[in-house]
């Protein structure tokens, strides 16, 4: 067997999911179906650390939630009504289960255990400085580098967390768990999500709501930019640590990596992707038959370009939900049908259209190519291919899985050389402008944005101490990403 993504290698993959309970009997299943509900943020690890106020105990595996964490015997052994967990997707080297978090560390005040979502852009500086001190690491994450500033740091389990916090660029959304308590806390930036929920007295800290809508906890609001938030018996504690800064929240999250069922940023990201495809239609609709998305990350925004361009929407690609992300090792044959595995052309709604497809991104551009081929194949008498984001041309620094630049399609051609590479008749992106307005803004104010959208502009909104912006994350070579 082989974990790999042979059938969908040219999407970015969002790489980690957080989810943490304070005061719940049942603190380990929550946090379980949390999880599940975050599976889309990373599908290779998951782990569990709860504590029953004495001890931690902890189940970390490689594999999706469902596969490791339904079973009575695991549940039962994690005991106590705190609990954290944490999904991922790695994107670097062999997936070990050393690097699975969340990651615990005995300190002087006690056990702590921390998850993280994000990427620390001077974590290879970090890193060798603390080497350089002695500090030995058991993982090969960035996010084991704030366990070792956290010990060299003083004070009690906040004090030292925000203290070694203060030494990390980047972007981190982190959930942590002490003896008595849940600790959540934001980047200044806010780049990653994390959101506030109750349940019948405990509360919760997540990466998004479906984790909370999945177990019935009612939405409080969102963990802000640079807060850190303490969970404990006394209710919720906010704290504002760092120098405020202006808000760069990943605009990627509402196209693409957020479930369209969940609320970031204050948004409905369902009702955001079809604002986005709306504004696609307004800027770039052709004459043509049907609309058909690409399933499923293609379909709200499919669904407000065809209302939009009153055009009728088609499923005319369907998906099939049941290809494993793990999958045994197949024949060059069949690696070579891969695509046709997760997609197929459905030729009633094809057959004599002019089609306009709609996807949310392009990334290398061979998914695309082979989706296209098919559709002509079904008999789409032409292919219009409309993109609900802006072309791909820059690495993320920031915890999404990028390949190099020079990989990316977007930095290999102009809009007219990649209509050429995959093969449609035309090929238009919705403009960045275009994006923004459909967040509700007048257009991207380029002296203050309000997202971080480098990957469409190369507007790094943080340092990139580590990284080599025009190619991949240096760090990346010698460290994972959460
Ligand atoms: Fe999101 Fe792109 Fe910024 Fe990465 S570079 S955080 S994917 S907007």
């Amino acid at each position: 067997m082989i974990t790999t993504h042979p059938f969908d290698d040219d999407k970015l993959r969002e790489e980690c999911g957080l989810f943490g309970i304070y005061g719940h009997p049942d603190a380990a299943a929550h946090t379980a179906l949390g999880l599940h509900a975050l599976q889309h943020r990373g599908q290779e690890a998951a782990g569990i650390v709860t504590t029953d106020g004495v001890h931690f105990h902890s189940h970390h595996s490689m594999g999706q939630v469902g596969d490791n964490f339904a079973s009575e015997a695991v549940i039962n052994r994690l005991r106590g009504r705190l609990a954290i967990g944490h999904v991922r997707y790695s994107t670097t080297g062999e997936t070990i289960l050393r690097n699975v978090q969340p990651l615990y560390a005995d300190f002087e005040f006690g056990g702590f255990a921390i998850g993280h979502n994000g990427n620390l852009t001077n974590a290879l500086t970090l890193r060798k400085e603390l080497v350089a001190k002695g500090c030995l690491f058991q993982s090969t994450t960035d996010t084991e580098i704030i366990n070792h500033l956290m010990a060299m740091a003083h004070g009690d389990v906040v004090d030292r967390l925000t203290e070694a916090l203060h030494e990390v660029e980047g972007a981190y959304s982190l959930v942590g768990v002490a003896r008595d308590k849940i600790i959540g806390v934001r980047d200044p930036l806010g780049v990653r999500p994390l959101v506030l929920g109750r349940l019948e007295g405990a509360h919760i800290v997540t990466s998004e709501t479906c984790a909370l809508d999945i177990i019935g906890a009612q939405f409080l609001r969102e963990v802000e930019p640079g807060e850190l938030v303490v969970l404990d018996a006394a209710g919720i504690h906010s704290f504002h640590p760092f120098p405020k800064m202006r808000q760069r929240f990943c605009i990627f999250e509402l196209i693409y990596f957020a479930r369209p069922d969940s609320i970031v940023e204050g948004t409905a990201v369902y009702q955001a992707r079809k604002r986005i495809g709306a504004e696609l239609a307004r800027e770039s609709h052709c004459p043509a038959d049907v609309v058909v998305p690409v399933p499923d990350s293609g379909v709200p925004a499919a669904i407000g370009y065809a209302a939009e361009a009153k055009v009728p929407f088609e499923l005319g690609i369907i998906r099939n939900h049941y290809v494993g992300r793990t999958f045994i090792e197949p024949t060059d044959h069949i690696r070579h049908l891969g695509v046709r595995l997760k997609h197929n052309a459905n030729i009633s709604s094809l057959k004599g259209k002019r089609v306009v497809m709609v996807d949310d991104s392009i990334v290398r551009g061979t998914t695309s190519k082979k989706i296209v081929e098919m559709v002509r194949r079904a008999g789409a008498t032409e292919v219009h291919m409309r993109i609900s984001s802006p072309p791909t041309t820059h690495s993320c620094f920031y915890g999404i899985d990028t390949p190099e630049r020079q990989k990316l399609l977007a930095y290999q051609y102009d809009v007219a050389g990649m209509a050429k590479f995959i093969g449609v008749d035309s090929l238009a992106f919705v403009s960045i402008d275009g994006l923004y307005r459909a967040m509700g803004l007048p257009g991207r104010d380029p002296r203050a944005p309000r997202f971080c959208d480098a990957c469409f502009t190369g507007d790094y909104p943080t340092p990139l101490t580590d990284s080599a912006e025009g190619g991949a994350p240096t760090q990346l070579s010698l460290l994972e990403t959460a």
